[in-house]
Parts: C-alpha cells; structure tokens; sequence
C-alpha cells in the first residue's frame, strides 16, 4: 500500500472535503492513482493526511494475486468498522482491478461501499461519489468505454519525477494473468500528446519520467503510432529531461536491434526489467508468453554486448501448474547463468477467467513455497554478491527522499536502478556523485565524492 499520493497542483474550486487514496499493486495503479488525486483536487476536495482524516476513501486495487485481494478485504473491514464507530459517513469507493473483476459482488460483501468504479472509469470517481451521495444508493460503474487518457500532463508532476502511461491495457492473455480481462486491450496514447506531457512535466520541475505500460514494446502497434524506440528516442531529445525510465518490457516484443538503438539515448537509465517467468521451455508455452529461453537469452546478451554496465531484473513465478521439479531446475538454472541484479519472484496464484486456472495439474502448495524459498536464497546470493563488487567505484545518484530511519540520510537512486544510503546536503531531484563504501541487506550505501 503507497502513502496518498501527493502532488504538485495548482487547481482551483473550494470543497471542505478531504478525499484519501489508498493503492495496491503496480506501477499503473499508482499511476491512476496520480489520475484520480487529480481529478478530486479539481473539484476542490483536499488531500486528507489520513483514512482516518478523509470524507472519501477511495482504494485503488489489484487482483493479480490472491493475496492482493485478502489485503484489501481486510482494509474494507477496517472502513466498515469505522463508519461504524466514527461521526464521520465516510464514503468508500472501490476502484481498479479488483473492483472491475467483481462488479456488484463486492457490494454483496460489503453493502456500505458507495462506488465502485473500474478500470475504465478512473476519472469519473468524483461524479460517481457526488451522484452516490445525492441518491444514498451504492453506484457501480465498471462497463467497457474507450480508454481515456488524463488531460492533466504537468499537473502529474510528483516533485522531481512523474510516471507517464503511454499504452493501457495488454492483449498478451498470457495464461496466468487476470490483467487482458480486466484492463482490456492495448490501448497507446497518442505520441503528440506524450512528448507534450513530458515536456509539460519538465516545465513543472520534473528531471525524471517512467514510461508505464503492461507492455511498453507494444507502443504504437494498436493505431499505427511510431515504435516504442522511435518514442524513446523522440523522448531522449526533450531539453531538461535528465533520466527516462519505462516499465515493463515484454521479451516476445523486444530484440537486439532495439537495445542497440537504447545504448545510443545517453538519458535512458541501464536498467532492463524482463520478465522471464520460467527457465523451462515447456512452462512458457503454457503460460503463453510466445518466447523461448533462446530468445531470452539474446536479449540478455545483448543487453551484456552494447551496454554492460547495465542492470537486469525479472519476475519469475514458482510452482505453476504442472511445473515438474526439471523444470523448476531450469529456472535456477537461468537464474545462475543470466545472474539478474534482483528478481521478484511468487508464488502461482489461480486467477479467474484464466487458462491456466483449467489445467488440473496443479503444483501443491507445499513444493511451490519450497521452490519459491530456493528461488529467493539464490537470487539474494547473487544480488548480494553484486552489491559487494559495487563496493569502492563511483556512481551518479539521484536524490530521492529523507530516509524515515534517520532524517539526515537520503535515499538516492543509481541509473541502474539501485538504492543508495548517502549523507548528503543536496535537495531532493538533485544529482550528486557518491563512492559506495557499504552494503546492508539489499541497499547500498556511500558517501559524497569530493
Ligand atoms: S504481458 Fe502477460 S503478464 Fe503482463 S499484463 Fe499482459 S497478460 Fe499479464
């Protein structure tokens, strides 16, 4: 769960009420997040420092996992608790993935929600409350409508970074994922309008932008856009900008040719994030994710060729169904030999509507939990021995945020995407240069370079 987002905004009418946004899962979502934020600030409600605090409660969910959706059940009770025990009528909406995939059930469960708004509906929650508190009856909007983009580009500035969507929704279907049924197809924003966000969120004091999409290979191809290289290259040109960083790449929709064509933009970060998901062949085809470990393995070896320097991470699920112990073999074995920086990695988690919820050869839960503790002890060897070599060499950070630990040390981010522990005097969206000098658990830390 992220704090409430906060932005920078200039708008606009009066509202005496406070809204608070509470959000799950990934990147998107926190990027719809900023969406929403935006959307309640215009009609004037303010930003509550708290659930507590807020006269609307909105929670951004996510239904990737199961364990996702057991979170937020516990957060609903929690809001239901306090409506009960507080003056306050708090409303509580429901908004995002989780609320598309079940729709009217959710109000079964929890009648005291007053909105729940979908995917496609992330724009419209304050007319949706406004509509809910002048009927007193719960709204439900999660119909399918064409994707629209927010208009509010600088305003999206959060500090010194913004996360910029350029393509919604995902038509891989890849057999474990919920995601194509509940965000829909690809949908890529119009290049026009991204190069003038970006050049809006400059403006607004932004050095750093995030490119997001389920799938940021995929840019252009539903409506005849430039490519996602052309993008990035058109990006890379924009005056100001200093780092561009996108998220997630798809390894069926990326090649050699591309990351040669990425080694020569000097601003986007060396930081590859590829999910491989499996280290057996046979496991990829049933997850339909249309690329064999060959082809993985060119792009890492690319990645190694024109810019070696660069960091690799990945996601890869333990214990999908049938996964044979050969076949969980496979993984660590790629995992040793492509030797990521960091790796995310779950357990499989049975979605509905998915292929892979039909195949009846399941993986018990007791053999993916080991497979997955095994999957972890490994990777953090490797990650652990890469931040040792990192040790004495020098690197440019930026400044991010105060570290809640101890307020005199910032947290600092490298283009490779590692964290950095550094006592600095520099303001946050700063660059500075630091020499690392220890390492704990998976943070780096250094100090200034003179
Ligand atoms: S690429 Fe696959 S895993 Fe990613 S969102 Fe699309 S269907 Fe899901």
């Amino acid at each position: 769960m992220d704090e409430n987002t906060g932005l920078i905004t200039s708008k606009l009418m009066e509202n005496s009420k406070k809204y608070f946004i509470e959000t799950y899962g990934c990147e998107m979502n926190k990027s719809d997040s900023v969406d929403i934020a935006l959307s309640f600030e215009e009609q004037g409600y303010k930003r509550a420092s708290g659930g507590d605090d807020a006269d609307i409660v909105i929670l951004n969910t996510c239904a990737v996992r199961k364990n996702a959706e057991e979170r937020i059940f516990g957060r609903l009770g929690y809001y239901r608790s306090l409506r009960k025990t507080s003056e306050k009528n708090t409303v509580i909406v429901v908004a995002g993935c989780m609320a598309q995939e079940k729709g009217t059930e959710i109000t079964r469960l929890f009648p005291e929600i007053g909105v729940v708004t979908g995917t496609y509906h992330c724009l419209d929650i304050p007319q949706c409350v406004e509509k809910y508190e002048k009927k007193g009856k719960s709204l439900i909007a999660v119909d399918r409508k064409d994707y629209t983009f927010s208009s509010y580009k600088g305003e999206r500035a959060e500090g010194y970074k913004a996360w910029v969507s350029i393509i919604k929704g995902c038509s891989n279907y890849c057999s474990y994922c919920i995601v194509p049924y509940l965000r829909g197809p690809e949908a890529s924003k119009k290049s026009d309008d991204i190069l003038q966000e970006v050049k809006d969120l400059v403006s607004n004091g932004v050095v750093e932008v995030n490119l997001l999409g389920q799938n940021v290979n995929a840019y252009g191809k539903d409506n005849d856009e430039i490519s996602f290289i052309r993008l990035l290259e058109k990006i890379n040109g924009i005056e100001g900008l200093k780092w561009i960083r996108f998220l997630t790449s798809h390894p069926k929709d990326f090649n050699e040719e591309m990351i040669k064509r990425i080694s020569d933009l000097p601003k986007v970060c060396k930081h590859f994030h590829l999910p491989v998901q499996s280290g057996s062949d046979r496991i990829l085809s049933l997850m339909n994710r249309k690329y064999t470990i060959r082809h993985y393995r060119t792009l890492i070896e690319a990645i190694r060729k024109y810019i070696p320097c660069a960091s690799i991470t990945t996601d890869i699920i333990a214990g999908f169904p049938t996964e044979s112990d050969g076949d969980f073999e496979k993984t660590l074995n790629i995992v040793r030999s492509f030797q990521y920086d960091d790796a995310f990695t779950y357990r499989y988690s049975e979605r509905p509507f998915t292929k892979a919820a039909d195949i009846r050869e399941k993986v018990h839960p007791d053999t993916s939990k080991k497979r997955l503790e095994e999957l972890i002890a490994l990777q953090r060897n490797i990650s652990y021995e890469k931040n040792r070599k990192a040790i004495g060499t020098r690197k440019k950070v930026l400044v991010e945020r105060k570290s809640k630990k101890d307020t005199s040390e910032f947290l600092c981010k490298t283009e490779t995407n590692k964290m950095v522990v550094v006592k600095t005097e520099a303001p946050i969206g700063g660059f500075i240069d630091v020499v690392i000098n220890d390492i704990s658990g998976n943070t780096l830390r250094g100090i200034e370079a003179q």
